[in-house]
């Protein structure tokens, strides 16, 4: 399983739609799908039509108790192909509770080898910082996306976000890779845009995704409905994009499997 944590300590940079879009639109290219939320403002939750306040167990659980498998947890979506790890709340205590357990940088890794076999890519939603849960989604993943908003400071907050990587790579888990790097709200041909495009380039070079995510009203819209902007609206710009940006992230990388292990149901 390919696991690809979506991380900026920034909010609003775009994380939770690319997560869910990025999903959705990898199990329209057949690949079987998990997107854990590790955020407690549980977005990617709601945006998966999936109400917080209703679950008898989510991320929470199998995070703070190792005895819970994470496999508990997990509930197929309204989309076919998409399982989710959902979040709550209750999340927002966990890095207390982390604190206190061993190797606690390293439960969601655990976790998630239970799940090797049964998914062919995992996204995992991140919060927005850089505390213990993120860490945890870090050390944990083989790669990560970094979604970066178009505006005059995009390249503020990177330099911290790069250092984590880097102490995760050193101390946690040498094989993760930034998968890349993608603009988000782009405005048109705005001169702004460009010049954060040309910013981001000099900068991470190849790192930057072709695929830019423009501002679009229905990425906007689609998470009220408790939608991804594929299923809402998959002729919209924003559904377009996202759908290219994981032709350009699949390409060569994803495994599928050829077995019939998608049908092991939670
Ligand atoms: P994060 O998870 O990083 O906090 P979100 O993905 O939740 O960011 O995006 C923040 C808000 O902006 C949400 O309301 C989302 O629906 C909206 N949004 C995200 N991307 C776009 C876009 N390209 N165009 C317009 N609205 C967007
Ligand atoms: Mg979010």
């Amino acid at each position: 399983m390919r696991i690809i944590a979506i991380a900026n300590q920034k909010g609003g940079c775009g994380k939770t739609t690319t997560s869910v879009n990025l999903a959705v639109a990898f199990a329209r290219r057949g690949y079987r799908v998990l997107i854990v939320d590790i955020d407690p403002q549980a977005h990617a939750t709601l945006g998966l039509g999936c109400n917080p306040e209703e679950l008898d167990i989510s991320i929470y659980e199998p995070l703070t108790n190792t005895q819970t498998p994470i496999s508990k947890a997990v509930r197929r979506t309204y989309i076919s192909g998409v399982s989710l790890v959902p979040s709550n709340i209750l999340l927002s205590g966990a890095e207390i509770e982390l604190a206190a357990l061993f190797r606690r940088e390293c439960v969601l890794r655990q976790q998630l080898a239970e799940l090797d076999d049964i998914y062919d890519v995992c996204f995992i939603d991140c919060s927005p910082s850089l505390g213990i849960l993120t860490l945890n989604a870090l050390v944990a993943s083989g790669e990560v996306l970094i979604p970066v908003q178009a505006h005059y400071y995009a390249l503020e907050g990177l330099k911290q976000l790069l250092e984590t990587i880097n102490i995760v790579k050193e101390r946690f888990n040498r094989d993760l890779e930034i998968l890349g790097v993608l603009l988000t709200f782009v405005e048109g041909r705005t001169l702004l845009s460009r010049d954060v495009q040309r910013q981001l380039r000099d900068f991470f070079g190849e790192l930057v995704f072709n695929t830019v995510i423009h501002r679009n009203v229905r990425l906007a819209e689609a998470p009220s409905a408790g939608e991804s902007v594929i299923t809402y609206d998959e002729t919209s710009r924003g559904a377009i994009e996202y759908m290219q940006l994981a032709e350009e992230v699949s390409d060569g990388k994803t495994k599928k499997r050829t077995t019939q292990e998608s049908l092991i149901d939670f």
